[in-house]
């Protein structure tokens, strides 16, 4: 069923054109395909050459769906026009994600695919002129693959604090030492981003163990990848343990200031969570409308679905689910654009509520398939997952909870309380 998108009236001319021009992308181009575009995640049972020929396929399609989703303006929307993006308002993303999350996989044909995506907007704010001639136009284009390496697996991902990877001064080199782990994207990747420790026996650099980022090409020697971890008993998700052995790459590699790592990490995440928050919203909504359309034709013990109260009472809480998700975080989307000083609670708050009702909503609509809900000819199976997963990246719901109760602690403590409607 194409997405049913109209025009909201509290929001800008723009914004809804925004809406209604990745609508028609993905109710014309994405979504009358996806059995071509993503068919070999479905059908096992092809011989070797039927396989060869349904890859080939997709690669053709989606290269056909990139070019039109770039005539549209509408090609890596989140990076400004100088670098090849679409160059949107941190609003109008928000409002596009949400829609263009509705098709499997979109993100990848309209160039916002992670860690890609935040590893370009990184590149953006803190790369020099030759590091973005180097490494961000080539990913942006599409040419090449890139990986954020920051979670260790002797220390703890959800304190970054903890993180022991060393990058030490030679000369006119860093020296890095250190092991990571769910590097995603580790097969592919031409070059990661490393959070190391940086240690310059010189003094230049100022202190010691000071938090940096660190550009490190896939292929320098002492990059070694020990294993693609599978998740959830999949074998081959692209998600890596490396370690870094005596790498050495030059000190022009350093991204950003030494020191700056932290901050530059929290800028990626940060309003990135947004993004994340509104693209769960978009798949939310695929699985509501999976849900609701089964329960139209589906005939059990004598009646339709729809007419059992237990899966009356699954829509009915889908709904608030969904609404009460995207309300919130619309809301935050506006503090993030008005710079309100309490967008960090919010952004915390969606962090921890969005998945939750994300898993809540895919869940029914599992149940009400019955067995095809987990097979691979739905993407409810993979939404389940996902859903699951986004409880832990990006801060585990017990640091968001922590960081939001501390915010609104602090305001009582201090006498002024929380604002109505705030
Ligand atoms: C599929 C997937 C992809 C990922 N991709 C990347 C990537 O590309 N790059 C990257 O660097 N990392 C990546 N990660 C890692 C992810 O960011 C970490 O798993 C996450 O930050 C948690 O860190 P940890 O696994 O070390 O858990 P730990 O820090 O060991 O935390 C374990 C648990 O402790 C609990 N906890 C933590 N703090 C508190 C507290 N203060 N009070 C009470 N309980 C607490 C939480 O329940 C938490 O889940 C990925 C993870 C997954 C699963």
């Amino acid at each position: 069923m194409p997405i049913n998108v109209t025009p909201i009236p509290a929001l800008s001319d723009e914004i809804n054109d925004i809406r209604r021009r990745t609508a028609s992308l993905i109710n014309d181009e994405v979504l009358p395909h996806e059995e071509v575009l993503w068919r070999s995640r479905r059908n096992t049972s092809q011989s070797e050459d039927e396989r060869e020929a349904g890859r080939r396929a997709s690669i053709e399609l989606r290269e056909q769906i990139k070019a039109k989703v770039f005539e549209a303006g509408l090609w890596a929307p989140h990076l400004p026009k100088e670098y090849g993006g679409a160059g949107l308002d941190f609003l109008s993303l928000a409002y596009m994600y949400e829609i263009l999350a509705y098709a499997v996989g979109a993100s990848s044909l309209f160039g916002i695919a992670a860690p890609n995506s935040g590893n370009a907007s990184i590149l953006v704010k803190y790369g020099t002129e030759e590091q973005k001639r180097k490494w961000l136009l080539p990913l942006i284009a599409g040419e090449m693959e890139s990986g954020f390496s920051m979670t260790e697996p002797d220390n703890a991902g959800s304190d970054p604090r903890s993180i022991r990877t060393e990058a030490v001064r030679d000369g006119d080199h860093w020296v890095i030492n250190g092991h990571k782990w769910f590097t995603s994207n580790g097969i592919n990747a031409n070059f990661f981003i490393v959070m190391c420790r940086a240690n310059d026996p010189t003094g230049e650099f100022g202190s010691t163990g000071r938090m940096t980022q660190i550009i490190v090409p896939s292929d320098t020697a002492g990059v070694n990848i020990v294993r693609n971890i599978g998740i959830f008993g999949h074998p081959h998700s692209d998600h890596c343990e490396i370690k870094y052995e005596n790498v050495r790459v030059p000190l022009e590699n350093t991204l950003g200031l030494v020191g700056q790592g932290h901050q530059a990490a929290q800028d990626r995440l940060g309003a990135g969570r947004v993004y994340h928050c509104m693209n769960s919203i978009g798949q939310m909504w695929r699985a509501f409308d999976l849900m609701v359309e089964r329960t139209l034709v589906r005939e059990v013990h004598g009646g339709l679905l729809k007419d059992k109260q237990f899966i009356q009472g699954f829509i009915a809480e889908s709904y608030m689910d969904l609404q009460s998700a995207r309300l919130m975080t619309i809301n935050a989307a506006e503090k993030v654009a008005n710079g309100d000083p309490d967008a960090r609670t919010a952004i915390s708050a969606i962090k921890v509520f969005v998945p939750a009702a994300y898993h809540r909503v895919v869940d029914r609509a599992i149940q009400v398939w019955g067995g095809a809900g987990v097979s691979n000819d739905l993407p409810l199976g993979q939404m389940y997952l996902t859903a699951r997963v986004l409880r832990l990246a990006d801060g585990p719901d017990e640091v968001h909870k922590i960081l939001m109760a501390k915010n609104i602690l602090h305001r009582y403590e201090n006498g002024s309380g929380w604002n109505f409607g705030a």
